[in-house]
């Protein structure tokens, strides 16, 4: 099995980086898309079939997540992401998790929904009467609008209904709203869902007298879930000047501050989606669709909470779980159209949706996980703010080995501010 356990890949020049992992990929069919051989940027002609007004592309840096180890099997994970440490910060977790026996998951079905909201019906109760009583036809025509799907296995499985408006309500606020439930296969599925919801519209008017208005996919993709797990030994957890106990018990404070507060919250979940949405861009998901979805999901008792949940076990470990609605594809949109996209999907080697799905909420408890040790030991801006001072140097204007310079410079001066910045990189140009 291909190592995702890479040393000191951190301090080679790229170029040794890309040699490394031909090496490391010869002979796959990942080794002839890697990056001397082809060019990975998106063309702009592929640019402008993609979207409207197209001028020009925008790259973003891809950097890759080492020694992530998920249900037994290596995976090395390209992130597509701006922000510094967030690389290093996943593959700093992910080494020890695979020290202690590496991430386990758990994705459900993939089935996603598409919703037909229904007004003006007289009696909503024999609106919805009027259209179980035709299910099993209306299941067909579903499923005849994109035949491929079912053709696969997947396709519209079940349909139910909900009323929508209570006693009193106006006739604005009453609806009855149908449920499409569809296996989407490998696909995120929002195109197929919106070809079958559009075209039982015309049937569901006619069964309920009344008018059709919205047909479209749910991002609520609550019945496509995909949870991670890792259980940390606490001396895996030590750090310089605290035990592994007090890091395990500051994580689990953590949690519980993200789980009770939704100040606190929506930070600690970002952190989250610091480590799933580079995947998901990564390999030309729809990232809008999984935050939108994710964020639901973490308010589903009503209270916006952490994402994830962090406690300790009876022998002393720090187990950590994040579970997340994931509505993503390993074909369909743009996972097949974008160079990089398709680059990445080889080179995680992964076969399904469904694999893609336990690999990213992984990554993002890794992700959790790297910014609560932080924050409960050394704080976040150490470690942060000496990769961000690169960045600070390039927006001075510091130029090829200037960067290195001024972003030393700033890091000993304990100033890693853009003012400072362009005073070094003006005295250094004199
Ligand atoms: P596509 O419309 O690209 O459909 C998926 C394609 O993949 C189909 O053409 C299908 O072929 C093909 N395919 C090949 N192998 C498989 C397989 N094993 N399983 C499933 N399909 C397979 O994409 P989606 O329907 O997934 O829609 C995703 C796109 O929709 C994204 O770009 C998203 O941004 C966008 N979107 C999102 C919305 C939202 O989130 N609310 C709303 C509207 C659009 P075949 O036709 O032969 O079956």
């Amino acid at each position: 099995m291909r190592t995702s356990r890479i040393p000191g890949f951190y301090n080679k020049e790229i170029t040794e980086r890309q040699q490394l992992l031909q090496e490391l990929y010869e002979g796959t069919d990942a080794e002839d898309v890697l990056f001397t051989k082809e060019d990975l940027s998106l063309p702009i002609d592929t640019a402008n079939h993609m979207i409207e007004n197209v001028i020009g592309t925008f790259g973003l840096p891809l950097g890759l997540g080492l020694n992530f180890y998920i249900n037994d099997k290596e995976y090395i994970v390209p992130m597509a992401v701006e922000e510094a440490s967030v690389v290093a910060s996943a593959s700093h977790i992910a080494k020890i998790v695979r020290s202690a026996g590496g991430f386990t998951t758990e994705v459900s079905e993939r089935v996603m929904i598409g919703q037909i909201q229904v007004v003006g019906c007289e009696d909503l109760e024999s609106a919805e009467a009027a259209i179980l009583s035709e299910k099993t036809s209306l299941l067909e025509d579903a499923n005849a609008s994109y035949p491929s799907l079912e053709r696969r296995g997947g396709g519209a499985k079940d349909l139910e209904v909900r009323i929508i408006g209570e006693k009193g309500a106006s006739s604005y606020q009453k609806m009855l709203v149908v449920h499409l439930y569809v296996d989407t296969c490998d696909a995120m599925g929002a195109n197929m869902i919106n070809t079958m919801v559009e075209a039982l519209a015309p049937t569901i008017e006619q069964l309920t007298r009344g008018k059709v208005y919205l047909r479209i996919l749910s991002n609520y993709a609550d019945q496509s879930l995909a949870k991670a797990r890792c259980v940390i030994p606490p001396h895996l957890l030590e750090t310089k000047g605290f035990s592994g106990e007090a890091v395990r018990d500051g994580v689990i404070h953590a949690y519980e501050f993200a789980r009770t507060d939704p100040y606190r919250a929506v930070t600690h979940n970002k952190g989250i989606m610091n480590g799933i949405d580079p995947v998901i861009i990564a390999t030309g998901n729809d990232w809008r669709a999984v935050e939108a979805g994710a964020h639901a999901y973490a308010a589903r008792d009503g209270q916006y909470r952490s994402m994830s949940t962090w406690r300790k076990d009876e022998s002393g470990n720090l187990v950590g779980e994040l579970e997340l609605p994931m509505s993503l594809g390993v074909v369909g949109g743009a996972t097949r159209v974008h160079p990089t996209a398709r680059f990445a999907l080889r080179m995680l080697h992964i076969q399904s949706a469904k694999e893609l799905a336990g690999v990213v909420v992984s990554v993002g408890l890794a992700q959790n996980l790297g910014a609560l040790k932080a924050l409960v030991t050394e704080g976040i801006q150490r470690g942060h703010m000496s990769l961000h001072a690169r960045s600070i140097a390039i927006a001075a204007g510091a130029v090829d080995e200037e960067i290195e310079q001024v972003a030393k410079e700033l890091i000993r001066l304990k100033e890693i501010r853009v003012g400072k910045a362009q005073e070094l990189v003006a005295s250094i140009k004199k």
